[in-house]
């Protein structure tokens, strides 16, 4: 059996989800009680792989919110995080995903150092970031809208925000060695980690958003960010192609301008209806096919049968691994979103 452990991404949106899926002792609370609340199970799901086989899973709600690190609540954040993955652990699941925060809080607070809860001895091996495959789809999404919206990556310049991220280090990677992408363009706060990388690539230009936005054919926005940012859309190269693949989202301004194509990022389609309720809560066009690239690795991983931690740690992710959850992405019917 495979698990997703979620979360929201606002105080307003867990209290509207928690009206409409019924929860109404959660509906009026305030951030001090979701600090105080347990993980859920709040969904049981059944998914098929275009070979046949049908497999299982769960989705546990962590209850974890993005304002619990605004207000430094992080003993709250981690507590939500660390009982989300000994919950699903007592369920039986062989394999979960850390999806969006979950991951993020696990490495920046040092989670692995915890491996006794109580009782429990936590199976990091049950668990993965999910990251290897988001990184693979952001891939796929960049050459195939590249396709789409006549963009010729052989001279176009993509910049990538969030680069020194775990996601946004394989993206880099896999567009360094993997396309003849013309340059590529390292946006994040700390420089030195950006100095880092760019001499790991050996290229890449190191550079503020605002200075990135205008010359970029290609945004893929992978940064950590607990609340979008307004971008000034004037400042925008046309035609150019914003693949936000943040959890929330990285953009707060919505766009609808000519020649600014505007992707979902990290999102895969499924080629078969899965049965679930709960991508009805994150605004997919498409509820029953669509899904994060993160907890479609938890459902390959169960599919395959590799029960393993096969994303973990901070930018060790392999182009190898990316061609290996790329293949059984394809094999069970998963494929990038294109909108
Ligand atoms: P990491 O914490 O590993 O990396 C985050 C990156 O963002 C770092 O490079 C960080 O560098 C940068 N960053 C943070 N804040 C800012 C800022 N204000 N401006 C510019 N850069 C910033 O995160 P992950 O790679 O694990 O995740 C990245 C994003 O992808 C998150 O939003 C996450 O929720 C989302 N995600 C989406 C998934 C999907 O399935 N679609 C799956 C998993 C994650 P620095 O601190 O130096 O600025």
């Amino acid at each position: 059996m495979f698990g997703l452990i979620g979360h929201l991404t606002s105080l307003a949106h867990a209290q509207s989800v928690a009206k409409d899926l019924g929860y109404d002792e959660y509906a009026g609370q305030g951030l001090e009680f979701w600090c105080m609340a347990p993980p859920q199970i709040v969904d049981e799901i059944t998914v098929t792989s275009i070979t046949g086989q049908v497999i299982q899973g769960k989705y546990v709600e962590s209850c974890f919110l993005p304002e619990m690190l605004a207000a430094k609540q992080f003993k709250a954040a981690t507590r939500k995080i660390i009982n989300a993955m000994v919950y699903a652990q007592k369920q039986g699941i062989d394999i979960t995903a850390l999806g969006g925060f979950s991951s993020i809080i696990f490495e920046t607070f040092n989670l692995s150092q915890i491996r006794q809860v109580r009782n429990i001895h936590l199976e990091i091996e049950k668990f993965t970031t999910g990251n290897t495959h988001t990184a693979y789809i952001l891939c796929r999404q960049v050459e195939q809208s590249c396709l789409k919206f006549g963009i010729d990556l052989a001279k176009a310049t993509v910049a990538v925000c969030g680069a020194t991220g775990d996601i946004g280090s394989a993206v880099c990677r896999w567009l360094d060695t993997r396309t003849d992408v013309k340059e590529l363009v390292l946006v994040a706060r700390n420089q030195e980690r950006l100095y880092q990388l760019q001499s790991e690539l050996g290229r890449g230009k190191v550079m503020a958003i605002e200075d990135a936005l205008p010359i970029a054919d290609v945004v893929v926005w992978v940064a950590s960010m607990a609340k979008g940012m307004e971008i000034d859309i004037s400042s925008l190269k046309r035609p150019c192609i914003l693949i936000d693949g943040g959890y929330p989202k990285n953009m707060a301004t919505s766009i609808q301008v000519p020649d600014v194509y505007v992707i979902n990022g990290g999102i895969v389609e499924h080629s078969i209806d899965i049965e679930w309720k709960i991508m009805n809560i994150v605004s997919m066009s498409a509820p029953a096919r669509q899904l994060f690239a993160c907890f479609a690795e938890s459902m390959l991983l169960e599919f395959e049968g590799w029960h393993t931690n096969f994303s973990w740690g901070r930018n060790q992710i392999t182009i190898e691994n990316m061609d290996k959850i790329g293949a059984v992405s394809i094999k069970h019917g998963f494929r990038p979103l294109i909108a």
